[in-house]
């Protein structure tokens, strides 16, 4: 054999080699896509597509997932944004440790080209920093933020937020609001929480105002105007529909068109900024069915509700397309049932009520929720469930009025900072104080 034929010989052998190898390497390229596919595909299903319609938005394919603007950019294949299946990694980091603003910055700058090498170092290098108190306590290193549902402490502002019980039972009056129940509830918790070593925030601090640190009546005398002006200048809303708020609109309509949504978008900045380890956003139910709430019920139980369960035009905006991306790929939505899974169980077993079941299902968990694999755990798209990353549950622990609990949650036998409140709320709080810790036990 002459250098020749072996040179020959090893080009005509690396000639067919490599297209091999290549192949071989699209081929395992290709089968991982359609395995990354179907995984996206059935989580979609599973937990965030509640109405069909949601697919005109949506395109899962073994390379990549595109977000489309609008059904017609799907049909003429203009994607808003394209994520290939090697850059999940890299959105997971960038929706995790760079400024809510940024990410979403990045998800609208995306198009179909793929991340920059300097916005992939960039996701290397940015710590995040944690305070650990009392490294012996076990939830020393661990972030927890709280919401307390609603803003109206007194019941004249549970009236215009409709969150509250007022009946007569013969024998006693019952009166309350559904935030002074939540905000009591988040307190006794935050201290609990505190006292084993977590660094906890509340995303309203005292228990007469809203998140924006002023009560709704405070801010409608103060801050109305200029806060409509702003939302005119920034396109949130139009100037008639600000003329409307001031002019005509009544107080609880401007609470439910306006308020409402700073409101809930501050309690979501509070909690993004402070990057939680998780999240409860505290509710308690009350019966759809007994609506206006002046009698009592005899049913009782509890529900929890994480993201997803997209119904028809819940993608009509950019960032909540943003947000559905980052929920589909994301392990959020999947800690959020573990997680509220591991809350409903102790609501269950320290108030002695059960967990709801299929024939308890409201209209409106039937008609804008998914059931996951945690008996009493709804995925719901809500703005806090929507906007806050990370690990949540937004419980909604027993009904207010039911018979037995309207009457214990009247009684206000128990002192805290803020006032009194019932050993009820304590109960409750001592329900998700441990559920935590059943999560951590199985999240760790
Ligand atoms: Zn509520």
């Amino acid at each position: 054999m002459t250098i020749g034929d072996f040179s020959r010989k090893s080009i005509i052998l690396v000639g067919l080699l490599v297209p091999m190898l290549f192949w071989s390497f699209q081929l395992k390229d290709e089968v991982r896509g359609e395995s990354l596919q179907s995984f996206y595909t059935i989580k979609a299903k599973r937990f965030l597509v509640k109405h069909d319609v949601i697919w005109d938005y949506v395109e899962i394919n073994n390379r990549w997932i595109d977000i489309f603007a609008s059904p017609d950019d799907k049909k003429n294949n203009i994607p808003e944004c394209r994520l290939y299946w090697d850059e999940v990694g890299v959105f997971n980091t960038i929706v995790k440790k760079f400024r809510y603003e940024d990410a979403f910055a990045t998800y609208k700058n995306k198009g179909t080209s793929r991340f920059d090498s300097l916005l992939i170092a960039q996701t290397s290098i940015i710590p995040t920093e944690k305070v650990i108190v009392n490294a012996k306590l076990p939830l020393a290193g661990k972030r927890i933020a709280i919401d307390p549902g609603h803003v109206g402490n007194d019941f004249q502002m549970g009236l215009i937020e409709s969150r509250f019980v007022k009946m007569d039972l013969g024998d006693e009056k019952i009166e309350f609001s559904e935030a002074e129940l939540t905000f009591a509830t988040a307190y006794l918790l935050k201290d609990m929480l505190e006292a084993q070593g977590a660094e906890v925030i509340l995303t309203r601090t005292s228990c007469n105002t809203s998140s924006l640190g002023i009560s709704f009546s405070e801010w409608y005398k103060t801050r109305m105007d200029g806060d409509l002006i702003e939302a005119v200048n920034s396109g949130k809303i139009s100037k008639e529909f600000a003329d409307w708020l001031k002019n005509e609109a009544s107080e609880a309509k401007v609470f439910q068109k306006f308020f409402q949504t700073l409101d809930w978008r501050e309690r979501c900045k509070i909690i993004n900024d402070f990057r939680p380890d998780l999240t409860l956003i505290i509710h308690y139910n009350a019966d759809e069915e007994n609506y206006t709430w002046s009698k009592p019920t005899t049913k009782n139980y509890n529900v929890a509700f994480v993201g997803g369960g997209y119904v028809k035009d819940e993608l009509l905006k950019e960032e909540d397309r943003f947000q559905f991306l980052r929920q589909l790929v994301s392990t959020d939505i999947e800690n959020s049932v573990k997680l509220s899974g591991s809350i409903v169980k102790c609501f269950e077993n320290c108030l002695k009520v059960p967990t709801m079941t299929k024939k308890d299902e409201s209209n409106s968990i039937k008609n804008f929720s998914l059931p996951t694999s945690q008996k009493g755990v709804y995925a719901r798209n809500l703005a806090l469930t929507r906007y806050i990353l990370g690990p949540i549950c937004y419980g909604e622990s027993l009904l207010q009025d039911n018979i037995q609990e309207c009457r214990a949650l009247n009684k206000r036998d128990l002192d805290y900072p803020c006032g009194k409140t019932s050993s009820r709320v304590k109960d409750v709080a001592t329900a998700y104080y441990k559920g935590i810790f059943e999560y951590l036990k199985i999240n760790n």
